[in-house]
């Protein structure tokens, strides 16, 4: 066998995985500014993946700022084609105020269905200084995966530091990126066993 058919037929096998589904890769991208709380700073609270932490510095921005809920929107929007974050809720609009990110996935989810794509699965990497992402990391899987509204276990999430280098390892920053994969077809019920 030459090693260019043996190359084709593992291919064959991997994708024996997806039987006759269109497969979508997305990557999402955030970075929020922290600053101390008022009168301080512009920091708000501090939410990450749905989870509020009790911290020092919050990000700056127009919604609550979750960076987590905003890279995986993105990576969601950027899988299916759709517009970005930014393009669907402006930052000027009044609207969004301090708004629950929860929103704008949930809004990124329902095209993902109306696109006929279920998720494949998801990889979140956390990046910051403090907090520790660690010890709050299953509430935080547990709030993602419930609006997104999939199994826990398509979900995966990393806290890494930025090793006291640059804005993020400063602490003046939390930066997120994410990947998903998502695969046509209906989304598969959850498993309750
Ligand atoms: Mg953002």
């Amino acid at each position: 066998m030459e090693c260019g058919t043996a190359v084709i037929l593992t291919w064959m096998a991997d994708a024996s995985l997806f039987p006759m589904a269109r497969c979508r890769i997305g990557h999402g991208y955030d970075l929020h500014r922290l600053e101390p709380h008022p009168p301080e700073g512009e920091g708000r609270s501090l939410v990450l993946g749905g989870i509020r932490f009790d911290h020092p510095t919050g990000p700056v921005g127009h919604s609550d700022g979750d960076a987590v809920l905003h890279a995986v929107t993105d990576a969601l929007l950027g899988a299916i084609g759709e517009p970005d974050i930014g393009q669907l809720f402006p930052d000027d609009d009044p609207r969004h105020d301090g708004q629950d990110s929860a929103v704008f996935l949930a809004e990124a989810v329902r095209r993902v269905n109306d696109r006929g794509f279920r998720l494949g699965n998801l990889d979140i990497t956390i990046i910051c200084e403090r907090p520790k992402i660690g010890p709050r990391k299953d509430e935080m899987l547990g709030r993602i995966a419930s609006i997104l509204g999939c199994e826990r276990n398509l979900v995966n999430l990393k806290g890494k530091t930025h090793e006291g280098v640059d804005a993020v390892g400063e602490g003046r920053a939390v930066e997120v990126h994410v990947v998903v994969l998502l695969a046509s077809g209906a989304p598969q019920p959850k498993d309750h066993s």
